[in-house]
């Protein structure tokens, strides 16, 4: 069994592509928000067009100097085109609702993205597993938030514990690789223990847990569902090493750095890009609910924005490690009685991953 820290990765980049806002759930802790993504559901002539614009795209040469050399030197088409290769996944709102949705993945698949995932709650509508094949996409990955039906069905909604389980069956026996994302909160923090035992011979290959973040709908409703450094520390680790014992890829964010660990924003040495139907795209997760993005499509060009905006962000230095978890979720800061914080925050897509 092997854990490592995943390093953000500097030779490919992540495009997190939401096609749509609409969902047919409605989760208490959806970070979807209306008001700052839009209400669109993109035509598949649009998704094409914007899949291109992140299709070998050269990779930035952010603390990077070997990029840096591939990116002056664009005539070697062989550098740039290994270097460029972006990771899609495709979300909502609920992808599968988007009735063209296979015709996206195919896209993806001939502009030769370097991976291909569908995060669905599980519904998969519009018969996605009768319209692509296993060979057209790396992952399905499905959300559960509770190991039992009660729980999940108590954040997600009436009957979704049966879709998703039903789901995940479906896809594996049509011999799709499948996922799981688990998001900790206070609600079901308890359950994920119990996950091994309900996982172990469902026939997924990676488990990904997931922090609650106080966006969306969570950061509108009174407490804080966020786990504490304690009980985080305490379980979760060891949670994800029993589960990585049946041979399923395990990730979790680090949240809390050590401090014999260096701080990083990933804003300022990876690529990643938040799109949304309305054009925003944002390069960091958490500022998703402000109109903070550095990026937007307009008539089919991707333009940064004028300051201020996240990338204004990344540049600040705090003894608290990340500045958007300070301004938004510092619940989850301690300081000791001289005003210095007892751990650093680490980027919220610092991961540790056990395999
Ligand atoms: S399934 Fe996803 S998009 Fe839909 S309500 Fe739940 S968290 Fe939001
Ligand atoms: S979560 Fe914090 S550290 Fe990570 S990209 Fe956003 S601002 Fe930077």
């Amino acid at each position: 069994m092997q854990k490592q820290t995943v390093a953000f990765s500097k030779n490919s980049s992540n495009l997190f592509f939401h096609i749509l806002t609409k969902c047919n759930l409605s989760c208490t802790h959806c970070y979807i928000n209306k008001d700052q993504h839009g209400v669109d559901t993109l035509d598949i002539g649009t998704i094409k067009k914007w899949l291109k614009l992140f299709a070998n795209r050269p990779v930035s040469d952010k603390n990077n100097p070997k990029q840096a050399l591939i990116n002056k030197n664009p005539a070697d088409k062989s550098m740039v085109n290994k270097a460029a290769q972006t990771n899609v996944i495709f979300l909502g709102g609920e992808p599968t609702l988007h009735p063209d949705l296979h015709l996206a993945v195919k896209e993806a698949k001939s502009l030769g993205f370097k991976s291909i995932t569908i995060d669905t709650n599980g519904y998969l509508f519009n018969n996605i597993l009768d319209k692509i094949s296993c060979d057209d996409i790396d992952y399905f990955s499905f959300s559960l938030d509770g190991a039992t039906q009660t729980t999940n069905d108590s954040i997600r909604g009436e009957g979704s514990y049966d879709k998703v389980m039903e789901g995940i069956k479906k896809a594996v026996a049509k011999n799709f690789s499948c996922s799981m994302i688990y998001t900790v909160s206070e609600k079901n923090f308890h359950e994920l223990e119990l996950m091994e035992d309900l996982i172990k011979n469902l026939g997924i290959k990676r488990f990904f847990i997931q922090v609650i973040g106080m966006r969306g709908k969570s950061s509108g409703s009174k407490g804080n569902f966020q786990v504490s450094k304690e009980n985080w520390l305490k379980t979760i680790p060891k949670t994800a090493k029993k589960i990585a014992g049946h041979g399923i890829v395990v990730t979790y964010p680090k949240v809390f750095l050590n401090n014999d660990e260096t701080f990083q924003c990933a804003g300022n040495v990876a690529d990643n890009f938040f799109v949304f139907p309305n054009g925003r795209v944002y390069q960091c997760p958490i500022c998703e609910d402000f109109p903070l993005h550095s990026l937007e499509i307009r008539g089919n060009k991707l333009i940064p924005t004028q300051k201020i905006n996240e990338k204004d962000l990344f540049k600040l230095t705090i003894p608290e490690g990340c500045v958007m978890n300070k301004m938004i979720q510092p619940q989850n800061l301690s300081y000791n009685k001289v005003g210095e914080p007892y751990h650093q925050i680490a980027c919220c897509m610092l991961k540790e991953e056990i395999s």
